[in-house]
């Protein structure tokens, strides 16, 4: 199957936790080879869960979680939604 990004987003803690099952990582690997929105999305929640897996408290920025979703909602609005749901 051929996943969009937004499959991809839906898939991203899955991914990195390794619940996917072996078909969809594949499935998503895929995708990230391509996609350097998702890569980025990617690299940004590792790297959250990074900061979070030790008991470190990180202030972020002033902003910063506006500056975040305003910058994802914009990268949604670049995808194109005439990809194929989830059909195959
Ligand atoms: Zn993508």
């Amino acid at each position: 199957m051929v996943l969009n990004c937004r499959h991809v987003w839906d898939y991203i803690s899955g991914y990195l936790d390794n619940t996917l099952d072996a078909q969809t990582r594949a499935d998503v690997e895929k995708h990230l080879e391509h996609c350097e929105i998702c890569s980025a999305v990617l690299d940004s929640t590792r790297n959250i869960l990074i900061l979070t897996a030790d008991d470190r408290v990180f202030e972020l920025p002033v902003g910063y979680s506006e500056r975040l979703h305003a910058r994802l909602a914009q990268a949604m609005l670049e995808i194109p939604l005439d990809e194929p749901e989830s059909s195959a």
